[in-house]
């Protein structure tokens, strides 16, 4: 039996992941599932699949947490430390699906086990890549894509040799808003954004999508995944997302990953590697489907990708300022303090400012620069926007 461990397990993915789980529970213990506020979805899953600890992330409620598993045998736990222990427990295969910074620590305290890590979480790519992937590598633990891009380009590497890729190509469906007006992205709202046209996932990572700052962190996700030059990292709208990504080598071909949208195709290909098994998935019928589409991003709608390039640059520590302004941004367009469009120029201005000097984006990477720098960021995107008011 494979012991395995999902953090995020509420979530969208966190759910898809339990999904595939549940389909064969005799081939899986299951050691920790962490979620946040959803204490009935957490502890239902922890009790049907006998885990050995349900861990909330929020304090408050470790009461109701336990209530919801009296008699189960499951043990409740409650906090940030508490998901970082839930992560040292041995596993042999680690969901990380916490959205936001937060997923970091229980990504590496997984690494330092020993355990693969099958990374949802791009966030921990974005803000530390040198780190997690530094640990694995020290720990000699292995890290698994799940984002669908990612995943499909792992895919169309497999016996290859990466010194014949010439670029990387990566897909975005453009989201809510991809045939709107710059006008009318203006006066977007966070409900008209929340909607994903192809996708179903977390309210996060669809607002994300409507502004590619999604796109923008995984292209940063790419580079530091494959270690590849930012230059060789590109984006192409594909409405239809059946296309993942493609990988274009030296003589000229390109390997196109395609299939339906649907996450358990990436997570299940984590979770069974390098084995591939059955998934219970849509088989995609091309005669039916007829046709494809293919564009460049508009640069004037879509700013966000040309700041991932400016971070990749900048290097250091700026993918920890990126995603930390990013994710205050977001709140406050989900707040209503800023428009739509606002998430990229406060942003960018936080970028300005740190750049200009406000922090040493040039220290070295570790757990405590990352955070700090992760809090300078928050905080100045936090007075820029509060300057706008
Ligand atoms: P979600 O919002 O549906 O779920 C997030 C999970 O994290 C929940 O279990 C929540 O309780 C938990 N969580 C939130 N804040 C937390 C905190 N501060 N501390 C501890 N736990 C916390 O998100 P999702 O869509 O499942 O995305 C999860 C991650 O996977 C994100 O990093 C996202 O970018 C990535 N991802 C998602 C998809 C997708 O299809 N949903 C695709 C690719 C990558
Ligand atoms: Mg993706």
């Amino acid at each position: 039996m494979r012991k395995v461990s999902v953090f995020g397990a509420t979530g969208s993915i966190g759910q898809n992941t339990i999904d595939l789980i549940d389909r064969d529970p005799a081939a899986y213990e299951v050691v920790a599932l962490s979620g946040g506020r959803n204490i009935a979805q957490l502890a239902e899953d922890a009790k049907r699949l006998r885990a050995q600890v349900a861990v909330t992330a929020h304090e408050e409620l470790l009461d109701d947490l336990r209530d919801a598993l009296a008699g189960s045998g499951v043990e409740a736990t409650a906090g940030a430390g508490a998901i970082e222990e839930a992560a040292c427990r041995p596993a042999d295969w680690v969901m990380s699906a916490i959205v936001g910074a937060a997923g970091l620590k229980p990504g590496l305290r997984a690494l330092e086990q020993g355990a693969t890590l099958a990374l949802a979480n791009k966030e921990s790519l974005v803000t530390a890549g040198a780190l997690i992937m530094g640990t694995a590598k020290t720990h000699g633990a292995r890290i698994l894509p799940v984002d669908s891009e990612h995943s499909a380009v792992f895919q169309g590497l497999v016996g290859e040799d990466f010194g014949s890729v010439e670029r990387i190509i990566i897909t975005a469906s453009g989201g809510a808003f991809r045939d709107w007006s710059l006008e009318d992205m203006a006066r977007a709202t966070p409900e008209q954004a929340s909607s994903h046209p192809n996708w179903n996932m977390g309210q996060r990572i669809t607002i994300d999508s409507a502004s590619m700052f999604n796109k923008a962190l995984e292209v940063i996700e790419t580079k530091e995944f494959f270690g590849c030059s930012h230059e060789m990292i590109e984006v192409l709208v594909h409405p239809e997302s059946l296309v993942h990504a493609l990988v274009g080598f030296r003589d000229g071909a390109l390997m196109a990953h395609v299939g339906a949208p649907d996450m358990r195709h990436a997570i299940g290909y984590a979770l069974h590697w390098p084995e591939r098994r059955a998934l219970p998935v849509e088989r995609l019928d091309l005669a039916k489907i007829g046709q494809m589409h293919f564009r460049a991003p508009d640069p004037a709608r879509y700013p966000a990708l040309r700041l991932a390039h400016e971070v990749m640059e900048a290097g250091g520590l700026s993918g920890a300022a990126f995603n930390a302004a990013k994710e205050v941004a977001l709140d406050g367009f989900i707040e209503h303090h800023i428009g739509f469009l606002e998430m990229a120029e406060v942003v960018e201005e936080v970028l300005t400012r740190l750049w200009g000097g406000a922090c040493h984006i040039n220290a070295e990477m570790t757990l405590d620069t990352v955070h700090q720098t992760d809090h300078i960021a928050r905080k100045t995107a936090r007075d820029v926007i509060a300057e706008r008011q």
